[in-house]
């Protein structure tokens, strides 16, 4: 097997001065990419600012022989990292929305503050930036983009509705970048990670938080950020070395009414509730206007029914 390389791409990583970000950047300029580790540099809750993270980090690659710029702003503020990328390098080939802080705190407590700043800097963080690189991308048609998600948006976690709200908003975001930028070879994909890093120091057992390493995933985000990967718009969940893809499934369900001119009654929805949820036959939906074409047949059928 030949090594995948990354010369004359441009990465950015957002919070790449430490945790996933870091092994990310650390990768991605170890196979030759030109890179833009950015990081705001403050607490893991929101608070502060600082240089030492993205310095910190663009020492470590320009040690090892490779090629990295330092960029301290929020992703808040996303258009100004791209503006490092093409200052510096003149294009942005992959981009790394990775960039992440925590607000805890059980919904029943959740203030308005704790809600917004987890929206900002996950979800309008990530809109920002990428949409500064799509139009870049687009016009050299080569792009590579990556959201971050999490178990916690996923699948929901105690004391997380903040997190999990972004988490699967960025899910969102990356199902319809994934069609926008398909015909251009832009192509979006999420990680959902899990690794020991300031953000899981204390939440995990420490002896998987010492296993957990953010390099056993960096792989597997520069695979899905190479040019000979061709995967767009999926889930890949990730930890320990391990990778696997998540995705929607649908029960087949059934008709609550027999003919079109049938009404459908709460009753019918209670009688046929074990069908509606039954998800033994389920099939996985790969889009939306497979999902239309379903509903079409349905109506189909209940008119032959007249
Ligand atoms: P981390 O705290 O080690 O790294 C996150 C980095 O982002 C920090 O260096 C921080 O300074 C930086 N950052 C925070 N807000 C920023 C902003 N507004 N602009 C720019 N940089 C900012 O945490 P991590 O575990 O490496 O997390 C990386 C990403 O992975 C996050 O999006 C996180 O939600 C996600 N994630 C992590 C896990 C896990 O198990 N570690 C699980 C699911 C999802």
């Amino acid at each position: 097997m030949s090594n995948l390389r990354f010369n004359g791409k441009v990465a950015v990583i957002t919070g790449a001065g430490a945790g996933l970000g870091r092994a990310y950047a650390l990768l991605f300029a170890s196979r030759g990419a030109k890179v833009v580790v950015n990081d705001l540099g403050g607490d893991p809750h929101g608070g502060g600012t600082g240089q030492k993270a993205a310095d910190g980090v663009v020492n470590e690659i320009k040690q090892a022989g490779g090629t990295a710029v330092a960029n301290y702003d929020s992703v808040t503020e996303g258009s100004k990292i791209i503006k490092t990328a093409l200052d510096n390098y003149g294009r942005v080939d992959i981009l790394v929305n990775n960039a992440g802080i925590l607000r805890d705190k059980s919904f029943a407590n959740l203030t308005e503050d704790d809600w917004d700043i987890i929206q900002n800097v996950h979800l309008k963080g990530s809109f920002k930036t990428t949409q500064a690189a799509f139009p870049v991308m687009k016009k050299q048609g080569y792009g590579r983009i990556i959201m971050t998600s999490s178990g916690s948006g996923l699948y929901g976690n105690f004391g997380q509705a903040n997190y999990s709200a972004a988490k699967t908003g960025v899910v969102g975001l990356a199902n319809t970048l994934a069609i926008e930028g398909a015909a251009k070879n832009v192509y979006c994909n999420v990680i959902v990670p899990t690794a020991g890093s300031r953000l899981t120091q204390g939440l995990l057992p420490e002896d998987l938080y010492q296993e957990l390493k953010p390099e056993l995933i960096a792989p597997v985000v520069a695979y899905l950020c190479h040019e000979s990967c061709q995967e767009n718009g999926t889930i890949i969940e990730s930890a320990a070395g391990w990778a696997g893809k998540s995705q929607i499934y649908r029960s087949k369900g059934c008709l609550i009414r027999q003919r079109i001119t049938d009404p459908a009654t709460i009753e019918s929805v209670q009688a046929n509730w074990p069908e509606i949820t039954n998800m033994k036959n389920a099939v996985p939906l790969v889009s939306l206007s497979a999902s239309r074409v379903a509903l079409v047949e349905k109506l189909e059928y209940l008119r032959k029914g007249e």
